[in-house]
């Protein structure tokens, strides 16, 4: 396959990406990894800058236009999201999980009414979704799940704790699954809920993260009415449903991260130029041009890992198994490539973000310590490389799951 843009989509990228220069927010300063005081400030510059988006006729333009899309193909999306992610990722953080995760769900499981009533109002910015999906004792055994929605008086009842609920504080609506069976296999009695944040009895704790940031939370449900029309799918399709969620969000992944990552390495580079070992410049040290080199094939191995998820999903329509490559291709390196960066640095890497002799404001103090949950979050290294194992090379099924699947 060419992976080059025709023409026309080079085009089209250009114009995006100054369009996207001239609209970021007044006075923003992108060269800057953290710009923003509080989370309030954070979600509302992301609503704002994703109704521009929308406006402009940029959101989501695989989506049909009925729910809020443009009706154009996927490479047009693809286009729109990695010059997003080279320009201004931090803007795009709180909506990660409502573009990754919450709309191609609704777009793929949901009936005609919740497409029409949530796709526009997640394109156009006005909410921001979480996933409501691990719990105390279900994290990589999702199906253990054990927060009950019980059907009374019209409404799911819902009573139950869920943990690690990142973006939570922002979101107005959550993806969630429950348990709405007790009899018979565990994956058979979940459910999926679309959830309003706003309902009573729902409660955010935040968490603190070894960053300082609380980017994920706890959330209590205490009976919570939730209207029977916010069943996606039916009853006891739940399983089925959030494994076509993590596909997709695993996949968004591969996409974006590679750029991601292209750009966190021109600042590993100026690290190593502008950094001195023994009065020498640490570039010329032959154990961090090694260390320059290794990140520089996995990044470029993530990259073209990327194009040939893409190309299939192109031609199937939607995400395989391979996105489970491309996770632990984006997410071990990572905790790679920022100890690298913070060894480069010598006693200076020591100094966290605030300190005005950190270098690069504490940026990769900051990769540092966020990619130690990058190998968890999304299912773990070791989940994944089950996956690949059964799915894409026919191993027999992890005994371990089979079992608690009983
Ligand atoms: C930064 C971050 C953000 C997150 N955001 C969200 C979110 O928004 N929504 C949400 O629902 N969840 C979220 N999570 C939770 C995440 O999905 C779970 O932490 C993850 O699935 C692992 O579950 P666990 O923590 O319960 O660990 P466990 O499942 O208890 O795993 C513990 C260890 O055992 C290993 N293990 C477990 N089962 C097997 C097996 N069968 N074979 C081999 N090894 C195994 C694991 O790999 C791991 O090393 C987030 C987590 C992090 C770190």
């Amino acid at each position: 396959m060419d992976y080059r843009l025709t023409p026309e989509q080079e085009e089209f990228r250009k114009g995006f990406a100054a369009w996207v220069e001239k609209n970021l927010p007044a006075g923003w300063d992108p060269s800057r990894f953290r710009s923003f005081h509080s989370s309030e400030e954070w979600a509302r510059a992301y609503k704002i800058f994703q109704k521009k988006l929308s406006d402009a006729g940029y959101a989501s333009m695989h989506y049909p236009k009925a729910y809020g899309g443009q009706g154009k193909s996927l490479m047009e999306e693809v286009i729109v999201l990695q010059t997003l992610a080279s320009a201004c990722m931090e803007l795009r953080v709180p909506g990660m999980i409502t573009h990754g995760m919450a709309s191609p769900t609704i777009l793929t499981c949901g009936n005609e009414e919740q497409k029409r009533k949530y796709l526009p109002r997640i394109l156009d910015g006005t909410h921001i979704w979480c996933q409501g999906f691990s719990e105390p004792n279900a994290g990589s055994d999702v199906a253990n799940v054990a927060t009950r929605a019980v059907k009374k008086d019209g409404h799911y009842v819902l009573n139950g704790q869920k943990t690690w609920t990142s973006l939570a504080h922002m979101a107005d609506y959550c993806i969630l699954l429950v348990r709405t069976d007790t009899s018979g296999p565990k994956h058979r009695g979940l459910s999926y809920l679309l959830l309003d944040m706003n309902l009573p009895g729902v409660e955010v704790r935040p968490m603190k993260q070894m960053t300082g940031e609380s980017e994920f939370n706890e959330l209590f449900f205490d009976d919570v009415r939730v209207p029977l029309d916010m069943l996606v799918g039916q009853e006891g399709q739940g399983w089925q449903i959030a494994i076509t969620t993590l596909m997709f969000e695993r996949v968004l992944g591969d996409a974006v991260m590679g750029v991601v990552h292209e750009k966190n390495f021109q600042r590993l580079l100026d690290v190593a130029r502008e950094s001195k070992r023994s009065g020498r410049p640490v570039i010329e040290d032959s154990v961090f041009r090694q260390q320059l080199a290794q990140s520089y094939i996995e990044i470029m191995v993530l990259k073209y890992h990327g194009l040939r998820s893409l190309s299939r999903q192109l031609e199937m329509g939607v995400p395989g198994p391979e996105g489970s490559i491309g996770k632990l291709l984006w997410s071990e390196p990572n905790q790679r490539i920022s100890e690298a960066a913070i060894g480069m640095q010598g006693l200076y890497g020591q100094l966290v973000a605030g300190s005005p002799w950190s270098i690069q404001e504490g940026f990769w103090q900051y990769v540092f310590l966020r990619s130690k949950g990058s190998t968890i979050e999304a299912g773990t290294s070791e989940i994944q490389r089950n996956i690949i194992g059964e799915r894409c090379l026919g191993l027999p099924k992890d005994a371990s799951r089979v079992a608690r699947q009983k």
